[in-house]
C-alpha cells in the first residue's frame, strides 16, 4: 500500500518553489472529483483557490509556513468563516460560520489550505457515518462497508489519498475508530490540549479535535501547529507542543501494559494484528505485561450517560429560532417543536430524549451523578495503571470495517463498536490509533488498527512510538487499493 505524498513533502516541495499551493490544490480538487462516489466531501470552500494564490507571496515575504500550501479537509463540525457548518444534519443544511475554529486558523497561518469539510455522523453521534443527513460516506477499502464514524469523512479522504491529512473530532472514540477502520493514523489528543473553540459542541467535556495522517512525522508537524493554549477555550491547556516522529531506540525499555479487558470478544483478524503488534515492540526491547482495569465494563454505561445529558443540554439551541432551518408554527412552541422534529434525524433525537431524561430530577442521582462517579473511577485506575506502564495498549476496534446497514437498526450494538475507546474520553487522555494489519474477510482485504494509550499530556509519546514502529517497517500506514 503506497503512502501518497504527505503533507511534510508537499510542505517541502512548495517552499522549494518545486510546485504551487495553487497546483496542489487544483490536483486535489481533482482527486475529490474522481472520487466522489465515496461521499467523503460534503462541501468545498469557495476561499480555497485565494488562500493558496496567496501562500507564494507570504513565503517570498519570509513568513515561516511549514503547512506551505498543503490541502486539508476539516470534518464538517469545525467552523471556517465563510463556509457551511452542516454537522450532517438537515437542522444546519443552510448555516454559514461568520468565524473560524482556533485549530483551522492555527493551520491556515501555518500556509495550509483547508480545502474543504468532510462528512460525518449527525453531530457526531455515530459509529459509521451512515447517519448523515447527506448520505453516508462509503469506505475506500470495500464501498460495502462503513468507514467507521463519526468522523468517517474525514478517515476515507486520508485513505483514499484525496489529502494527505485531515480533522476529525473525537468524544468516544470518533477519530481512532474511523482510522483504524480505514487503516490510517489518527491520534485523539489529551483534552484540552487542541483548542475547542470553533467546534461545534456534542459533549464538550469529552470532545477533542485531532489529526488523521498516514505518517508519525506528519502527524507530528499537524500537531505542533495544532496544540497549544488558546484564550478562547478556558478549558485549553498550557502545554506547548514538541512532537517529534521517534526511532525504533525509542521503544527500548518501553513499559507496554496490555489492557486484559480488551482481549475479548475480538475477530481473528484483530487478535492475530495485536500479537504481531506485541512481538514487534518486543522485538525493539519493549516490556510487555498484561494489566487488569476491572472498571472498563462500566465504561460503555458511564460514557453515553454523560455523552447524552451534555447532548440535550448542549442541542437545545437549535430551536429555529438563531441557528440554521426554522419550520413555521402557529405559535412559538408549535414552530420550535416543528423544527426540531423536522430538523433532527432518529439518532440525535433518541439522545436528546434519553439525555433530557437522565438529567430529570428523580434520576439525576440514579443514572448522571452515578456515571460520574464512574467516570471518576475510570481515570483513578488508568493513572494507576500509568505507575508501572508508559503506555497501554488495545485493540482500536474489536472488529474491522462492518457492513453498511449491519448496525443501524440495532442502536446498542452501534454503541459497542466503541467499546474499546469511549473510556479514554472519559478519562481526558491521549489516544493513538497506528494501522498495524488487515484482516481478509470474504475475500476482502480490510485494515486493523491497534490502539496506544498515553498518560495525560504525554500525546508526544504516542507520536515517538509510532515514529519507532515505522523505523521497524512494521506500520501498515498507505492508500486503499485503486485509489
Ligand atoms: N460513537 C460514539 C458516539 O456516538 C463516539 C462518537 C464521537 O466520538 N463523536 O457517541
Amino acid at each position: 500500500m503506497p503512502v501518497p505524498p504527505t503533507a511534510a513533502d508537499l510542505a517541502r516541495r512548495v517552499q522549494s518553489g518545486d510546485t504551487t499551493a495553487s497546483a496542489l490544490l487544483d490536483a486535489t480538487l481533482n482527486r475529490i472529483e474522481a472520487a466522489r462516489n465515496l461521499n467523503a466531501v460534503v462541501s468545498l470552500n469557495e476561499g480555497a483557490s485565494e488562500q493558496a494564490g496567496q501562500i507564494h507571496r507570504r513565503l517570498a515575504a519570509g513568513e515561516h509556513l511549514p503547512l506551505a500550501g498543503v490541502p486539508i479537509l476539516v470534518k464538517d463540525n469545525i467552523s471556517v468563516a465563510g463556509t457551511r457548518t452542516s454537522c450532517g444534519s438537515k437542522i444546519l443544511a443552510s448555516y454559514v460560520s461568520p468565524y473560524t475554529a482556533t485549530a483551522v486558523a492555527r493551520l491556515q497561518a501555518a500556509g495550509a489550505v483547508i480545502v474543504g469539510k468532510a462528512n460525518m455522523d449527525e453531530f457526531a453521534m455515530g459509529s459509521s457515518t451512515e447517519s448523515s443527513a447527506y448520505g453516508p460516506t462509503l469506505n475506500p477499502w470495500d464501498t460495502g462497508r462503513v468507514p467507521g464514524g463519526s468522523s468517517g469523512g474525514s478517515a476515507a479522504a486520508v485513505a483514499a489519498g484525496l489529502t494527505p491529512v485531515a480533522l476529525g473530532s473525537d468524544t468516544g472514540g470518533s477519530v481512532r475508530q474511523p482510522a483504524s477502520l480505514c487503516g490510517v493514523y489518527g491520534l485523539k489528543p489529551t483534552y484540552g490540549r487542541i483548542s475547542r473553540y470553533g467546534l461545534v459542541a456534542y459533549a464538550s467535556s469529552l470532545d477533542q479535535i485531532g489529526p488523521f495522517a498516514h505518517t508519525a512525522e506528519d502527524l507530528a508537524l499537524l500537531m505542533n501547529v495544532l496544540a497549544g493554549q488558546d484564550p478562547l477555550d478556558a478549558t485549553s491547556l498550557d502545554a506547548p507542543p514538541a512532537f517529534a516522529p521517534g526511532t525504533p531506540e525509542d521503544l527500548r525499555g518501553l513499559r507496554v501494559g496490555v489492557v486484559k479487558e480488551s482481549l475479548a470478544g475480538n475477530t481473528a483478524g484483530v487478535d492475530a494484528t495485536l500479537q504481531t503488534t506485541l512481538d514487534a515492540l518486543r522485538g525493539a526491547g519493549a516490556t510487555i505485561a498484561e494489566v487488569s482495569l476491572p472498571e472498563l465494563k462500566y465504561a460503555i454505561a458511564a460514557y453515553y450517560l454523560i455523552a447524552m445529558p451534555e447532548a440535550s443540554s448542549n442541542l437545545a439551541r437549535y430551536d429555529g429560532m438563531v441557528y440554521g432551518a426554522r419550520v413555521a408554527g402557529s405559535d412559538v412552541t408549535e414552530a420550535m417543536t416543528l423544527t426540531r422534529e423536522q430538523g433532527f434525524g432518529p439518532e440525535v433525537q433518541r439522545r436528546i430524549m434519553i439525555g433530557t431524561y437522565a438529567l430529570s430530577s428523580g434520576y439525576y442521582d440514579a443514572y448522571y451523578s452515578k456515571a460520574m462517579k464512574v467516570r471518576r473511577l475510570i481515570a483513578n485506575r488508568f493513572a494507576e495503571a500509568f505507575g508501572q506502564f508508559d503506555v497501554l495498549v488495545t485493540p482500536t476496534s474489536p472488529f474491522p470495517a462492518f457492513r453498511r446497514g449491519e448496525k443501524t437498526s440495532d442502536p446498542l450494538a452501534m454503541y459497542a463498536a466503541d467499546v474499546d475507546t469511549v473510556a479514554i474520553n472519559l478519562a481526558g487522555l491521549p489516544a493513538l490509533s497506528v494501522p498495524a494489519g488487515f484482516e481478509t474477510v470474504n475475500g476482502v482485504t480490510l485494515p486493523v488498527g491497534i490502539q496506544f494509550i498515553a498518560p495525560a499530556l504525554q500525546d508526544e509519546r504516542l507520536v515517538r512510538l509510532a515514529g519507532g514502529l515505522e523505523g521497524l517497517g512494521f506500520v501498515k500506514a498507505g492508500v486503499a487499493p485503486g485509489y
